[in-house]
């Protein structure tokens, strides 16, 4: 579309919603279901109507220097009448009011559009209503003149008209102040500048680029400054990052280049923006989705007036026109210039970002922050697992009516798990046929349930109730690839508990239209080596452009010791331990400071622990416990401070192996006791298998490249400025083998002890 043609759907949800909030869960047809229903309703008019009928009426007014245009569903001339059609499960007068409202806006638009066409002083406006289970029809219907109906449209297009003025305003002000906008600092370091640089051509063509930058190059800065410098290239960028800090220091790149006017939004997840948590978001318990949408058009625009969004600017907005700040954070999504959020918004099923990509036709430059994150996370979002235990916890909870289908779910249980010992784990082809229609069968009474009654089902049953929805709909993909992409498998755990798993192990398939939909995409992190691996595994097109940034740093700023006389292989740790200990409190007392020592698991942790407690009582220790809540989290990064001298025990691919920055003497040295290799199991041993197939290198895939990336982040904490020093000590023999040392940064001088 033109910049001023608009929809009408868009208009009318831009100007008419009212009333509530309600995002009570209501099963509504799919789109299918929709457009069968769609088809009958116009079938049924072209039997009692004939050749007077028309279906699906394209319509187009200008006013206010907008051009509106829509399609009616029918057009009656002889009437007239003009028709909207909505489809629909349940009771038509549980649908919240703003549906409702928006749903005569656009009646009452494609009325005014035909009466100014056929030069009409009267319409009969027809909202026909199709219920998706019974097939059958209620028809609202009022009657207008031309003239209310012009008062009325006329009104929506120049509200929305001014508001499109003030976004082109906004728009020509930030380019222009994007042309002039300077680096914040004096100069750029080469390696920033290279960054930069590609950066620039990549969000200039439209094209993918990966990007392996070092610790210290400064990333954030070198993707933000050149997409800020290209924004006439696209519409909006989404910065997308794996964890909270990642958010913060986006925010913070953004602030210190101080592009003004820039509208920013910050995504946070509805369980941390949310002023009422236990409430459910409709106006009958939450006041801050009372009246949502009639104190809604206020808020955007003292939001759009403010531009920065993080979420404490939200949060006071929100609070002063009484709206939920979650809810308008979405809705300033659409007015934003850049949103910073996590990769969920974006490559989730259901991901808002993703979603407004496509009903927008946005041009969307992704910047993909520690990229390295990426793979792990999408085969979390597209993965699944249902429990027996859970199935059995819900029936408590469960209204009657539902009792018959869950207990046909169980008796599928039973089913999947008679052949199998207490313990045992088998791997699947598929889901079983009657497993899987019992769930369906189940998800389908649930639906009716809700539409019959009009009511939600309770918290922890609808918890359950999606995952269940969600399995059903990863059962929908293709037969070759579920057999390619997943592994499926059921256990019994004992007492009759067990688990069915749908694992994905090759996130490509979904990923690749997220990259193909979008503007274009950086992807980088410090740790990406090989690049093919990351490139073939999140499913980038063939033609991204790959880059490697050489480090900042030079090796006579850090000391790597790989120590070829211990192995931390589980079979060997007993023995190896006190040689393990000794080379850690012996660094901590020759050169006294601040530390931090990865290891593979909290056991092995706490034996480590154990025994430099005993051998070396001068020395502090600070340990990672299991599930640290954010503020310990912090006390715990906070112990390292510029004087002080701590040793910290953590564990790899934790909290604190990626993400935290001790410059300086806040962190002189670390020793990493495993190489991050996932354990072998036969879950692991599938997943290599499935690498090998598609791949051909199934163990590096699966093991080594996962492995040591994580190596390479958490001994990345001791050098961050080109003015610090330090060590690293690898704690084991398999450091000094070839295909592992190819695969540690070039820029290292590593010593074998
Ligand atoms: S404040 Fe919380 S309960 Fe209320 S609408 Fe927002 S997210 Fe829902």
């Amino acid at each position: 579309m033109p910049v001023n043609a608009v929809s009408v759907g868009e208009l009318c949800r831009f100007v008419a919603r009212q009333g509530d909030l309600d995002l009570r869960f209501t099963p509504a047809p799919l789109a299918e279901e929709g457009r069968e229903l769609h088809q009958w309703v116009a079938e049924q008019r072209t039997a009692e109507w004939g050749d007077d009928f028309s279906a699906e009426v394209s319509l187009s007014i200008e006013h206010a220097g907008i051009t509106l245009r829509g399609r009616a569903d029918g057009w009656l001339p002889t009437l007239p009448q003009v028709e909207e059609v909505k489809s629909f499960r349940g009771k038509l007068n549980k649908m919240p009011e703003n549906r409702r409202s928006l749903h005569w806006a656009q009646v009452q638009c494609y009325g005014w559009m035909l009466c100014e066409r056929e030069q009409l002083e009267t319409i009969r406006l027809a909202l026909v209503y199709v219920d998706a289970d019974q097939h059958s029809e209620q028809i609202l219907v009022e009657y207008w003149t031309r003239a209310d109906l012009a008062a009325r449209c006329t009104a929506w297009c120049q509200a929305y008209a001014d508001w499109l003025a003030r976004l082109t305003t906004h728009r020509e002000a930030r380019l222009a102040a994007a042309a002039q906008l300077a680096f914040p600092y004096n100069a750029m370091h080469a390696g920033q500048r290279t960054l930069a640089e590609n950066v620039y051509i990549a969000s200039q063509r439209g094209q993918s680029l990966l990007a392996e930058a070092p610790t210290g190059t400064g990333k954030t800065l070198a993707c933000l400054f050149p997409a800020l410098k290209a924004s006439a290239r696209y519409d909006k960028c989404f910065f997308l990052t794996a964890k909270t800090p990642g958010r913060a220091l986006a925010l913070e790149g953004l602030r210190q280049l101080a592009l003004e006017p820039l509208v920013v939004v910050e995504l946070i997840a509805r369980t941390k923006a949310c002023e009422y948590p236990g409430q459910a978001c409709h106006g009958e318990e939450c006041p801050l989705a009372q009246g949502f949408f009639d104190r809604l058009p206020a808020a955007r625009a003292a939001a759009f007036e403010r531009q920065w969004l993080d979420a404490a600017a939200l949060r006071q907005v929100a609070a002063e026109f009484s709206i939920c700040p979650y809810y308008l954070s979405q809705e300033m999504c659409r007015w934003a210039d850049v949103v910073v959020a996590d990769y969920n918004y974006y490559f989730d099923a259901g991901g808002l970002l993703h979603a407004l990509v496509q009903e927008n036709g946005w041009r969307a430059l992704l910047l993909i922050d520690e990229a390295h994150n990426l793979a792990d996370r999408a085969r979390a979002m597209y993965s699944c697992a249902l429990t027996r235990k859970d199935n059995r916890a819900v029936r408590k909870l469960l209204p009657t009516a539902l009792h018959k289908s869950l207990k046909a779910v169980d008796r599928q249980w039973t089913q999947l798990v008679k052949p199998l010992a207490e313990g045992e784990r088998k791997r699947l082809a598929a889901l079983p046929e009657k497993f899987l229609a019992a769930l369906q069968q189940f998800v389908h009474a649930c639906n009716q349930w809700q539409a019959d009654s009009g009511r939600s089902l309770p918290e922890p049953v609808l918890e359950f109730y999606f995952s269940v929805v969600q399995l059903c709909k990863l059962a929908e993909m293709p037969a070759e690839q579920l057999a390619q992409d997943y592994i499926v498998d059921v256990t019994k755990i004992a007492r009759g508990e067990a688990a069915l798993h749908l694992r994905n192990g090759l996130p490509g398939r979904w990923l690749a239209p997220r990259f193909e939909v979008a503007h274009a995409a950086v992807i980088f992190s410090a740790t990406l080596s090989p690049m093919e691996f990351p490139r073939r595994l999140l499913g980038l097109p063939e033609d991204t452009a790959l880059l490697k940034v050489p480090s900042p740093f030079c090796a006579e700023q850090l000391s790597v010791t790989v120590h070829r006389k211990l192995s931390t292989r589980f079979a060997h740790r007993a023995a190896s331990l006190p040689a393990l200990v000794a080379v850690i409190g012996e660094q901590c007392l020759a050169a006294p400071g601040n530390y931090l020592a990865f290891f593979s698991s909290f056991d092995y942790l706490q034996q480590v622990e154990r025994l430099l407690s005993a051998r070396y009582p001068m020395l502090r220790l600070n340990s990672q416990t299991r599930h640290m809540r954010e503020q310990d989290r912090q006390a715990f990064v906070a112990g390292f401070d510029a004087g002080s001298q701590c040793l910290g025990l953590a564990v790899l691919g934790g909290a604190f192996s990626e993400g935290i920055d001790l410059p300086g003497n806040r962190l002189v040295g670390a020793f990493v006791a495993t190489l991050g290799l996932p354990q072998f199991n036969p879950v692991n041993e599938e997943m290599r298998q499935l690498m090998d197939r598609q791949f051909g290198n199934g163990y590096a895939y699966t093991y080594l490249y996962p492995g040591l990336q994580k190596v390479v982040q958490a001994a990345g904490r001791v050098i961050r400025k080109t003015t610090d020093n330090g060590c690293v000590h690898l704690l084991d023999d398999r450091f000094a083998d070839a295909e592992v040392r190819q695969l540690l940064p070039d820029w290292w001088q590593i010593e074998l002890g």
